[in-house]
């Protein structure tokens, strides 16, 4: 249960002051970090979202530089006077409104979309002067505010404060009421005890819990909105010592559940090791010993397999597999998405067969009768290896000895699934996770820090290397021509369409329309596959595609996740501007594979933001995954949300992990020691550790230190 203490923390904010029921559903939107996740419509803000919902910066008015003065960036006032107002013309809606403003030393627009031209006439009233705030932005050389945060008057000027912070923001909150409801919420929730270490606070001149809030919520400086800040700092440290000692703590239980020894005679292994068309690298057979060497240890296997796209991480699951069905167990191999794992049953099952091995596969998509008689083999036995999504942790799926767990493609699930799933198996699978997301080693530790990691190095021998182009869109037409020669010579594209705005609905309707264009050029050698396509639907189109029936696949961004169709070796991705970098990688890893040269055709539409290219540019320079990952988290450092969020990943609110790694070792080191010292969290300190981590939601792992 959480402490009481922190009761009023997670009391919704609909019990604040001037904060209604419609404000506090918005608010939950902006805020509450599950907003975003399914079934999470009804999720309330709670004060402890609305104080973790730290400024983006902030307002100084006690300086007002002149208009030819104006920083490069950051959000200014300036005292001007207001000038002619500019309409857009008829009724174009995506023509701003605009406003020039001036002073003695020149005149900058102020920029509205979508704004009501009236209202906009009584709060600029020509000839008059204005104080007004807002970001700066450039737009060819000169200087604008998009939708300045105020406008005021002589009078409401000298009301405001001189210092303001800036939230982020959402329509329907203003940052009136948010700063006000923040303010009243420092000053009413309970002080809380020291959980970190008193000397290690003392050393690094930190504030406290309560402090460091508060002076980000009323910075006396720009400064102290700075990742460096001694605020900034105190929080992300209290953010990941909280993830560090949950992991810890996740681990211990993973750990303690003794497991049980899976040694094999190697016959299997040997027999599927004989059947493949090449030989194992060097990698491969490393990472092959040391996941069979754990699974022979009575100690619980939990180990990571980090491995490129197209690293060949399949077949050494498989042999894994084999291992465990020469122990006489089962294993289970669990992927995201029915596309991969009917790819996974059809390579798999020959070569299991070879070995005298059953395997079978189990999604949403096997009913009735034969899902009935699967179900019977599974439990008595019959079956050695079963593949398929999530369906298999559902009720009525029983293993008669599940000894081996594996879950490809991580990054598509957390540590809580982890947890879940371990209840699922009567007596403690080994777990392997393998994941193709190169997670530079800060972040691995955030995600995976509760296991061992093997990494996958290099790629099979003879692959060659990808060449990437980046095109604007408005070489569309020469794009098109190249891949209608490229086709005629027998060769296989993907054509990626992005995610708009994160919605399925429209997303489809990009590939759609693309499939359309293309289709009146290249006829039936194009297919299309997308998210909302019915199962089997998709299967026909994907297979097609394998056997060579269609030259050209269009999709959405289905395909991003383990498709292998070696035969493809042309990768176009469309709108590539929009992709964050780790998928850029995971889409270009599709072609590359057989023995074709591959290329990959960034295509960009309008002009291109400074982080985008930079982007583009990583990718035309590298096709290492390891340092495109260094890279990303690099440039996602410096503010921009690259992408679509990934999962898996921890997503922290306060810490920033491209500016707060060096603190993410202290801090595993830290729940190292916490836990070797006070193993049961009973100590003094131990008390505020566990208010610590129910502070930052990380309840399942206090659940696991009551159960001991
Ligand atoms: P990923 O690591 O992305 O899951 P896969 O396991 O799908 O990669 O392997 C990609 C391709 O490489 C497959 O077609 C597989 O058969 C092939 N492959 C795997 N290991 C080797 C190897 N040692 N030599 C040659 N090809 C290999
Ligand atoms: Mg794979």
């Amino acid at each position: 249960m959480r402490p009481e203490i922190l009761n009023r923390y997670f009391a919704s904010a609909s019990a604040l002051k001037g904060i209604g029921a419609k404000v506090e559903k918005t608010l939950a939107g902006l805020v509450r970090p599950q907003s975003g996740e399914p079934g999470a419509a009804d999720l309330s803000a709670r004060l402890v979202d609305l104080l973790f919902h730290l400024p983006a910066g902030v307002i100084d008015r006690r300086n007002r530089p002149a208009i030819n003065q104006l920083p490069q960036s950051g959000i200014i006032t300036i005292e001007a006077q207001i000038g002619q107002h500019k309409a857009p013309p008829g009724h174009n809606r995506r023509v701003p409104y605009r406003v020039d403003v001036f002073d003695d030393t020149g005149s900058l627009p102020l920029v509205f979309f979508h704004s009501h031209g009236p209202y906009l006439e009584r709060l600029l009233p020509e000839g008059e002067t204005r104080f007004i705030s807002g970001k700066i932005e450039w737009y060819g050389g000169t200087p604008q505010i998009v939708h300045p945060d105020h406008i005021l008057t002589a009078d409401q000027f000298a009301d405001m404060p001189l210092l303001e912070p800036v939230y982020p923001l959402t329509a329907g909150v203003s940052g009136k009421i948010l700063g006000k409801a923040i303010r009243q919420i420092l000053a009413d929730v309970p002080q809380l005890p020291e959980w970190q270490d008193a000397a290690w606070i003392a050393a690094r001149k930190l504030p406290s819990f309560q402090a460091a809030l508060a002076t980000l919520h009323n910075p006396a400086d720009a400064d102290d909105l700075e990742p460096d800040s001694p605020a900034r700092q105190r929080l992300a440290y209290d953010e990941l010592l909280a993830n560090q000692l949950a992991l810890a703590l996740v681990r211990r239980h993973m750990k303690r559940a003794s497991g049980r020894a899976l040694k094999g005679d190697g016959d299997r292994r040997r027999q599927i090791v004989d059947t493949l068309p090449f030989s194992l690298t060097d990698s491969q057979q490393l990472a092959v010993s040391e996941i069979t060497a754990d699974m022979s240890s009575p100690d619980r296997m939990l180990r990571l397999l980090q491995g490129d796209v197209g690293s060949g991480k399949t077949i050494i699951g498989l042999l894994a597999m084999a291992a465990a069905a020469e122990a006489g167990t089962q294993s289970a191999l669990m992927v995201p998405t029915d596309i991969l794992a009917r790819q996974h049953i059809a390579s798999i099952q020959p070569l299991a067969r070879a070995a005298g091995l059953k395997a079978a596969i189990l999604t949403g998509r096997e009913k009735g009768q034969s899902r009935q008689q699967l179900l019977e083999e599974l439990s008595s036995g019959q079956i050695d290896i079963l593949i398929g999504t999530h369906a298999l942790f559902q009720a009525g799926v029983s293993f008669a000895d599940l000894g081996l767990v594996i879950i490809d493609e991580q990054h598509r699930f957390g540590v809580h699934q982890r947890l879940a799933l371990q209840s699922k198996s009567r007596r403690p699978a080994d777990l392997l996770v393998m994941t193709a997301t190169p997670i530079p080693r800060t972040l691995a530790l955030t995600a995976y820090g509760d296991m061992d990691i093997t990494r996958l190095i290099g790629k099979p021998a003879g692959r060659k290397p990808v060449e990437t182009r980046v095109m604007p869109l408005e070489k569309l037409d020469q794009i098109v021509d190249a891949l209608e020669r490229a086709v005629s010579q027998g060769k296989r594209a993907y054509w990626v369409c992005p995610l708009v705005e994160e919605s399925d609905f429209i997303d489809k309707t990009a590939a759609e329309a693309r499939f359309r264009t293309l289709l009146g050029r290249f006829g039936n050698k194009v297919g299309l596959v997308h998210g909302r396509m019915k199962g089997p639907e998709k299967d026909a189109v994907m297979a097609q595609f394998k056997n060579g029936e269609l030259s050209i696949l269009v999709s959405t961004t289905v395909i991003e996740v383990g498709v292998d169709v070696p035969e493809a070796s042309i990768m176009i991705i469309e709108n590539a501007e929009r992709f964050g970098l780790a998928q850029l990688h995971q889409l270009r890893g599709r072609v590359g594979r057989g023995t074709d040269a591959s290329s990959c055709v960034l295509v960009y539409d309008g002009v291109l933001g400074e982080i985008a290219a930079a982007r583009l540019k990583i990718m035309r320079e590298t096709e290492d995954g390891f340092i495109i990952a260094e890279q990303d988290l690099k440039l996602r450092g410096s503010g921009e949300v690259l992408g679509t969020r990934q999962s898996g990943v921890a997503s922290f609110r306060l810490a920033d992990l491209g500016r707060h790694g060096d603190l993410l070792q202290a801090a595993r080191d830290d729940a190292k020691l916490i836990l070797e010292t006070d193993p049961n969290l009973t100590g003094a300190r131990s008390q505020a550790l566990r208010i610590l981590l129910y502070m930052f939601e990380r309840d399942d792992a206090i659940r696991l230190l009551s159960a001991g």
